[in-house]
């Protein structure tokens, strides 16, 4: 509210100190009269002297001297002025003195026009020149705002018109209600002293065409306050007759056009949150209230019309406001979302690793007491050559489905949160020989060469076991994978920072979709399934062992030509 409060009329002083200078019309004359020139008078034929420079309260009457009326009004109409407003209110009790006919035909001139005491009419009094159909009186009545500024007109079509209206407009035009004035700034206007008429000392045509406005110069009861300043009282009503023929009252935007500009400013507002991002839309929106700014003071300045700023920015404000706020629900809504899943998914992983291992251990034991059936019954000694083959077959799938239910014990226990890993200090060569001696009896069967070539290297930490369960897999998978004859190589190198190690088959290879995929858990090759056996985990526990030490591996592989696996440990291990 307090915001909004800026956009009402009366506090826009502002705007007339940021503008710069502005016109006036040049068809008004000022004639500005002194407590002086009357103190004299007064001295000489009353010998009562009166302090004018103390006195506060001079009311209108003390600058009543008929003669100097007189001669004033004469020599100013001499120079055919369009008419003459007097803005100083004489009562009819003045013209009590006698007046001559001369006198009267000067002060009842129908060019002049008198103000009176009030705008209203039952309140009036006359100005003692009123004319019968009172056509020559006019009020000089102030609206005045709470901090005791006039910057609205009163204007009321039930009321006499005020006295820049009554002689700067021919036929009375009535503006709304409350007009705001238009300061052109102070000393504007072409003003004259009125002992220099009196001495006839004013050009020839000083006064010709022009709307004459008679006022007492600055002293406390003529000055008003305008929001630039104090300004004696002709110089406002001087003011005010220069916006009526300029036509330049300060107009206030339509409220239906205001009302329609804030809304599409709103509309604009909210595409533009919706449509860009935060840092871009702070920027428009900062671009938009300057363009909102400028345009206004620009319409203000060029076009007498006020559009409001203040709330149209409390608006952009309060859209951005609020667009954060909105910003900050989402983020919270998401944040609660994505907790809720990754609860969900960690529960349903420890459901499946009970479950699991719940069925493992529980294979265990029976499959154990398999095989040593099965062994038993191999070692009997007549048994005929058909029972001797089923027997040797059951003992392969009694094996298989224990190499199975080890690895996913394994997985589970690897994956268990007491699992540590114990580093030593040791040479990777060293394993991946001893693997080789493992492995040798099944890459002979299949008539595998396996090339080693080992650069010497520095020692350092790692886990023993996890690593040799790592060569074994990759090994036992290159044999695994790659067809009779073929040929295996394993080379290692160091550099400043890594150990690198690299199997290279000539096998089958991979294909470029599975390639992504195998690392993952129970994942094999896509036609695995029907050639070969295996449980999908070797892979995951490699890359698994692999980063559990800080380092990686990738693949590089081409169907029917073979597979590298590359895989690097850091010698500085990090724990
Ligand atoms: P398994 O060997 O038990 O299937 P792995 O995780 O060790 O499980 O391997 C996953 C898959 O990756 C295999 O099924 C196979 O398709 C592919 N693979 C692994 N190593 C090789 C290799 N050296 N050559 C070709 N394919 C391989």
């Amino acid at each position: 509210m307090i915001i909004l409060k800026f956009d009402e009329i009366d506090t826009y002083d502002f705007r007339f100190k940021l503008r710069g200078p502005q016109m006036t019309s040049d068809s008004i004359a000022l004639v500005t009269i002194k407590p002086s020139d009357f103190v004299k008078i007064f001295d000489l034929k009353t010998n009562s002297l009166i302090n004018v420079n103390e006195s506060n309260e001079i009311s209108d009457s003390f600058f009543w001297d008929q003669t100097i009326w007189h001669d004033l009004l004469k020599n100013i109409l001499k120079q055919n002025p369009k008419s003459v407003a007097v803005t100083l209110f004489f009562g009819d009790n003045i013209g009590q003195t006698r007046l001559n006919s001369d006198d009267l035909a000067v002060f009842k001139d129908e060019r002049i026009f008198w103000a009176t005491n009030s705008r209203e009419l039952e309140k009036l009094s006359l100005p003692f020149a009123t004319r019968p159909e009172r056509t020559n009186i006019a009020h000089i009545d102030l609206l005045r705002d709470d901090d005791g500024v006039v910057r609205r007109l009163l204007m009321n079509p039930n009321y006499l018109p005020n006295i820049a209206e009554r002689s700067v407009v021919k036929k009375t035009s009535r503006l709304r209600n409350l007009p705001v004035i238009n300061f052109r700034g102070s000393e504007k206007f072409a003003s004259i002293d009125l002992q220099d008429i009196l001495k006839n000392k004013i050009s020839e045509n000083f006064f010709a065409n022009k709307f004459v406005f008679i006022g007492i110069e600055k002293t406390v009861n003529s000055q008003i306050l305008t929001p630039q300043g104090l300004i004696p009282r002709h110089e406002f009503w001087a003011n005010v007759a220069d916006n009526y023929l300029a036509n330049r009252f300060i107009k206030k935007m339509p409220t239906l056009i205001y009302v329609c500009m804030l809304l599409s400013l709103m509309i604009l507002a909210v595409f533009i949150i919706t449509h860009y991002t935060q840092i871009i839309s702070l920027f428009i929106f900062l671009s938009l209230a300057v363009l909102w700014s400028a345009f206004s003071m620009w319409t203000f300045d060029t076009y007498y019309i006020w559009i409001p700023i203040a709330s149209p920015l409390a608006l952009l404000v309060l859209i951005w406001v609020m667009y954060l706020g909105y910003q900050a629900l989402r983020i919270e809504q998401a944040h609660n979302k994505l907790q809720q899943e990754q609860r969900y998914i960690f529960e349903l992983e420890q459901l499946k690793n009970n479950f699991v291992s719940l069925i493992s251990h529980d294979l265990k034991t029976p499959i154990a007491k398999i095989q040593a059936v099965i062994d038993r019954l191999i070692s009997q000694e007549n048994l005929t050559p058909n029972l001797q083959t089923d027997f040797s077959n059951l003992k392969i799938y009694a094996d298989e489905l224990n190499r199975y239910i080890q690895s996913i014990l394994k997985v589970l226990r690897v994956e268990s949160k007491d699992f540590k890993i114990n580093k030593e200090t040791a040479d990777i060569n060293g394993v991946i020989e001893n693997v080789i001696v493992r492995t040798e009896p099944l890459a002979k069967s299949k008539s595998i060469r396996i090339e080693l070539k080992l650069e010497p290297m520095f020692l350092i930490e790692f886990d023993v076991t996890l690593m040799t369960e790592v060569i074994l897999n990759l090994v036992e998978n290159a044999i695994k994978y790659t067809n009779e004859n073929g040929q295996i190589f394993i080379n290692t190198t160091e550099t400043d920072t890594e150990v690198l190690v690299s199997i290279r088959d000539t096998g089958e290879g991979i294909s470029p979709e599975d390639q992504t995929h195998i690392w993952k858990k129970f994942v094999r090759g896509k036609n695995q399934e029907l050639k070969t056996k295996g449980s999908g985990l070797g892979l995951y526990l490699v890359k698994y062992f692999i980063e559990l030490h800080g380092g990686k591996i990738t693949l590089k592989s081409e169907l029917g030509k073979g597979t590298t696996f590359d895989m690097s440990l850091p010698i500085e291990s990090e724990t």
